[in-house]
């Protein structure tokens, strides 16, 4: 291992969507030399086999309710091993700087004296609507294209107003546990309940699926189609365009759609 008593560097790497081909050159490059890499739950084992054997890998996986790092100490960790002189790849889902709290990040390593750079990603949405042949814009559909923080914690502070409707498409991240108050909050801004919504879940991998319904069953959906996290949710006419939806096997002893 390449440690010495220089300051080593942070590379703050966006994964993408999952999908090892998805990864831009250079951040399999910066993954093949890295001496250190500091993870987090949604990348891939395929794109973690491109770390050398050599390097030290460690997880720093954040789940809803079960953080095993505060962002502060992966700060403090990503500094502490590039002061030992680690060439460390801080490899984060998607792009680094949407929803991925890069910007922290990188403020802790400035602060520290560490330099650091960022490696743009594919974005979740980006991936989710190229794997369903989705456009998130369309001269026909929408000219518009919003990516919102679904999370129910600070759900009601935001405002979404103006973001979502005819002519515009919303992506929501990290919605599914918040989608009932998400359809809610829509409705309450304007949305009619039968603006379209498709959710697309670990999309890019080989087991991704994608649902459709209307806003009003949002929540409905979710639960019907049993949706883990990842997944997005795209809300707006977009929502009607691209892959057939997948099969629910479970579908016909659920409740029926309130909306047809
Ligand atoms: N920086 C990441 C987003 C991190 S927030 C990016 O640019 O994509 C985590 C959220 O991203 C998840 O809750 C989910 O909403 C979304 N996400 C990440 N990977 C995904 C995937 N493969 N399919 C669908 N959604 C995904």
């Amino acid at each position: 291992m390449m440690v010495s008593n220089t300051t080593g560097r942070v590379f703050l790497v966006g994964a993408g969507p999952g999908a090892v081909d998805l990864l831009t050159l250079r951040a399999a490059r910066l993954l093949g030399e890295a001496t250190a890499v500091v993870h987090d739950g949604l990348v891939s084992d395929a794109i973690m086999a491109l770390v050398p054997a050599s390097a030290l890998r460690i997880s720093v996986a954040k789940r809803r309710a079960r953080h095993t790092l505060s962002q502060a100490a992966i700060g403090d960790l990503l500094v502490e091993l590039a002061l030992a002189g680690h060439a460390v790849v801080r490899l984060k889902g998607g792009d680094p700087f949407i929803f991925g709290r890069g910007g922290e990040e990188v403020d802790a390593c400035a602060a520290a004296g560490v330099p650091v750079e960022v490696v743009p990603g594919i974005s979740s949405a980006q991936g989710a609507g190229a794997a369903t042949l989705m456009p998130l814009t369309h001269r026909d559909h929408a000219s518009i294209v919003s990516f919102v923080a679904g999370e129910c914690r600070g759900l009601a502070a935001q405002n979404w107003v103006g973001l979502a409707g005819p002519g515009r498409t919303l992506v929501i991240y990290m919605g599914l546990a918040g989608s009932e108050a998400i359809a809610d909050k829509l409705i309450a801004d304007g949305l009619t309940p039968d603006t379209p919504v498709a959710v697309i879940e670990r999309a890019t991998r080989h087991d991704q699926r994608l649902f459709r319904s209307l806003l009003a069953d949002l929540s409905g959906l979710i639960a019907r189609a049993g949706v883990t996290s990842p997944a997005l949710i795209i809300v707006g006419a977009v929502a009607r365009l691209g892959v057939a939806d997948s099969e629910i096997l479970t579908l016909a002893e659920a409740a029926p759609c309130p909306i047809s």
